[in-house]
C-alpha cells in the first residue's frame, strides 16, 4: 500500500478504533482522486469537529439516510463535467448504511451509478450510545438489547448486506476485514476497475461497544474471520468466491475477548457454533 495517509492523525476516535483503521486503509487503496460522501456516524463526528478536518481528500457530510443519494448526484455531476476518472465513494457505518440509508443505497444500486459503496461495520450505533443495528450479531448485548434474566441480547441474526447488494445485480460485492489489509486493498482496487455500482462491507471492531481492551482490535478482527463469524469473500458477476480459508477457530475464542457476549452459557455458545457452521456451510459448502 502507498505510505501516504489521506486521513490525518489527531482526530478524536477512541484508542483502538477499528473503523479508523478501515478508513485509513480504504484511502491508501483509493489514492487522492476521490470524493467521499460520508453519512453521519462515528467516523464522521470524530474526524470533522469544526473548524478542523482530518480528511485530505474532498469530503462531504451527508445525513444518515442519504449518503448514497448524494454520491449518485456527485457522480452524475462529475460525469457531466467529463471527470469520469474521479472515484466517488458512499461511506458510512452499519447504522447509516445498512439500516437508515438502505433505501438510498438500493436506489443507487438499482439505477447503476458508477459509485463504490463502503460500509465500515462496528455492529451497532456506537456514535449514539451502542444501540443495536440490523448488523449487530445474534445474542450480542447492546444498550437496546441488554442481556439479563429474560434476554440473551439481540434476538435476530445479522443482516446479510452482500446478499442484498447481489440481489441488485451489482457487478461486484465483497466483504473485507481490518485484519487483512492486503485483501482489503486488492478488493478496493478491483472494485474501482469495474464500472457501475460496487459494494464493500468491512468488518471493523469497536473496543467501546464490544467491550474489549483497545490494543486487541486487530486480534479480535482476525478471530472473527478465523472463527467464521465473518467470512472474507467476493461476488463478481454473480460468482461467489472465498478469498481466505478460515482456520475454524471456535467461536468461543472470539467471544471470550468481548464482554458483549459474556452472558452466554456454554450451552448457548454450543448452539451459536452450530448456527455459525451451518450458515457458513450453506454459503460456501464446507
Ligand atoms: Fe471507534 Fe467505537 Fe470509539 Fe466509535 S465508539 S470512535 S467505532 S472505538
Amino acid at each position: 500500500m502507498k505510505k501516504d495517509d489521506l486521513i490525518a492523525p489527531g482526530h478524536r476516535t477512541c484508542a483502538g478504533c477499528g473503523p479508523a483503521i478501515a478508513t485509513r486503509m480504504m484511502l491508501r487503496a483509493t489514492g487522492k482522486n476521490v470524493v467521499i460522501c460520508h453519512s453521519t456516524g462515528c467516523m464522521e463526528v470524530t474526524t470533522t469537529q469544526y473548524p478542523l478536518t482530518s480528511w485530505k481528500v474532498p469530503w462531504i457530510h451527508v445525513l444518515f439516510e442519504n449518503a448514497c443519494s448524494v454520491a449518485a448526484g456527485v457522480r452524475e455531476a462529475l460525469d457531466a463535467q467529463g471527470k469520469e476518472d474521479v472515484t466517488v465513494i458512499a461511506f458510512g457505518g452499519d447504522g447509516g448504511m445498512a439500516d437508515i440509508g438502505i433505501r438510498a443505497m438500493s436506489g443507487l444500486m438499482e439505477r447503476g451509478h458508477n459509485v463504490l459503496i463502503v460500509i465500515y461495520d462496528n455492529e451497532a450505533y456506537m456514535n449514539t450510545g451502542i444501540q443495536r443495528s440490523g448488523s449487530t450479531p445474534w445474542h450480542a448485548a447492546t444498550t437496546t438489547t441488554p442481556a439479563g434474566k429474560i434476554s440473551k441480547g439481540k434476538e435476530q441474526w445479522k443482516k446479510d448486506m452482500v446478499a442484498i447488494a447481489v440481489a441488485h445485480h451489482v457487478p461486484y460485492a465483497a466483504t473485507a476485514s481490518i485484519a487483512f489489509p492486503f485483501d482489503l486493498e486488492k478488493k478496493i482496487k478491483k472494485a474501482l476497475e469495474i464500472k457501475g455500482p460496487k459494494f464493500l462491507h468491512i468488518h471493523a471492531p469497536c473496543p467501546i461497544g464490544w467491550y474489549f481492551s483497545s490494543e486487541k482490535t486487530v486480534e479480535v478482527a482476525k478471530l472473527a474471520v478465523d472463527s467464521k463469524m465473518w467470512a472474507l469473500y467476493e461476488v463478481e458477476n454473480g460468482e461467489k468466491k472465498l478469498t481466505y480459508k478460515p482456520k475454524g477457530t471456535p467461536v468461543a475464542d472470539y467471544m471470550k475477548l468481548q464482554k458483549r457476549f459474556r452472558h452466554l452459557s456454554e450451552e448457548d455458545i454450543k448452539e451459536y457454533q452450530k448456527r455459525v457452521d451451518e450458515s457458513f456451510g450453506k454459503m460456501f459448502g464446507k
